[in-house]
């Protein structure tokens, strides 16, 4: 049986992360990525764009296949790992193949959660997480006019917005009250659901889907209150479950996602797991950029060095026509808003402050200012410092 010093299941960006950091400090260990997708690491979040533009694979990839042989990092593509051994230090693959491990990597990423709503296996239900998916997806749209995103978070307004550049009709059904209740106030969300309804969005707050209508073939939406809206293919993006099918019958612990400590260790000695399978925290954060940064440090640990994980402050860029929005800090959570507004630019910005102490920001508008703003609520400035030089903002 072949043996390999660091195997790691997934080739998203976790796992290749943590590979190109093994590979820079231990030039000779043997390295195979498994993968149950056919692609080399691809940039998962331009598959939004993809909804609209012409691609090429290639285009997408992190690296090309020279870049691999370079570093004798090993791949083995469309192979599903079908269990874990954790005693006997083997996986057991789909192709009844079994590989022993040194250590090993689980970063096994996330699917999407699809709410069970009825109808939801009909022809014309999708959700977006795969090449292969956003493939079988545009052939679809060929033939619609009409398109449905249930879920109005960030992918699913970007994803509204690419559908809408492909020239289709789009709705958007969001559960909440208010577009982005995280990220934004009711004021600044009401703000951006008419700049999208401006640009040609039809998004529904407050609305729920109940059934996807049709004989077959999607033709139609039932939401709570028994409004019917005529749509030819839906589009689920109503956020993620991390792929947690390998674990589940092993002793690696978890509960929302794999449970880690800073060392993106288990509580398995040789095994480690990064990206949108594990959680931190007690979320799962699901970002391109965390599962990049934990497999670094995953990457430094495995080789046998001493790396730490620090939880960023997540924020938030959403960037739709000339619509823009930027989000940082807590902001539910303050006793004092301080504004600045220019109607005739369409400026609104908010910071929130708890004890003169800068908590949150949405800025709406403008956000060239951002990096600014970020960094005073990452060192939690005192407000009267942030506005030292800045006699704009005014007490709400
Ligand atoms: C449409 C879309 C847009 C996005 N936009 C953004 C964005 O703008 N900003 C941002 O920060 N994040 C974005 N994300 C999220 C980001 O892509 C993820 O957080 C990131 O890809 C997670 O990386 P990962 O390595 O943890 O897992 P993944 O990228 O999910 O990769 C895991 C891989 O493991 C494989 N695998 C799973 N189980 C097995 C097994 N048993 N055997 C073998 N292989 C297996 C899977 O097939 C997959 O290829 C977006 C995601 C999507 C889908």
């Amino acid at each position: 049986m072949e043996k390999i010093k660091y195997l790691i299941i997934g080739n998203g960006i976790g796992g290749l992360s943590a590979a190109r950091e093994i590979r820079s400090h231990d030039k000779e260990g043997s390295i195979l990525l498994i993968s149950s997708e056919p692609y080399l690491t691809y940039y998962r979040p331009k598959l939004t764009e993809g909804i609209f533009e012409d691609f090429t694979v290639d285009s997408l990839l992190v690296y090309d296949e020279s870049w691999y042989k370079q570093r004798n990092i090993k791949t083995l593509l469309e192979t599903t790992v079908k269990k874990i051994d954790i005693d006997n230090n083997i996986v057991y693959l789909d192709d009844s193949r079994k590989i022993g491990y040194e250590k090993l990597l689980i970063a096994t990423g996330s699917r999407p959660f699809i709410p069970p709503f009825k109808g939801k296996d009909k022809e014309g239900v999708f959700a977006l997480r795969t090449l292969q998916d956003l493939n079988e997806f545009k052939e679809f749209l060929k033939s619609c006019n009409t398109v449905s995103v249930i879920g109005g978070g960030l992918l699913g307004l970007e994803a509204a917005w690419s559908l809408k550049q492909l020239g289709k009709e789009v709705n958007v059904i969001e559960f909440a009250p208010y577009l982005l209740p995280k990220q934004l106030d009711r004021e600044l969300a009401n703000r951006l659901e008419e700049k999208l309804n401006s640009l040609g969005l039809r998004i529904h707050t407050n609305s729920q889907v109940e059934e996807v209508l049709g004989d077959g073939r999607t033709n139609g939406i039932k939401l709570n209150g028994d409004k019917v809206i005529p749509t030819d293919a839906v589009l689920v993006s109503s956020g993620i479950r991390p792929n947690l099918d390998l674990i589940v019958d092993t002793s690696i612990e978890y509960d929302k996602g794999i449970k880690v400590d800073s060392q993106m260790r288990t509580n398995v000695e040789n095994i480690f797991a990064v990206g949108d399978v594990v959680e931190v925290e007690g979320m799962v954060l699901g970002l391109w950029t965390v599962a990049n940064e934990q497999g670094k440090v995953a990457g430094a640990n495995m080789v046998g060095l001493e790396k730490e994980y620090k939880q960023p402050k997540v924020f938030t860029t959403l960037e739709i026509g000339d619509i823009k929005v930027f989000s940082a800090g807590d902001i539910n959570n303050f006793d004092r808003i301080y504004e600045y507004k220019d109607s005739s630019k369409d400026i609104h910005h908010k910071i929130f402050t708890k004890n003169r102490i800068t908590t949150g920001v949405i800025l709406f508008g403008d956000i060239k200012d951002r990096n600014k703003f970020n960094t005073a609520i990452v060192s939690q400035l005192p407000v009267e410092e942030l506005l030292k030089k800045d006699d704009r903002f005014k007490k709400a």
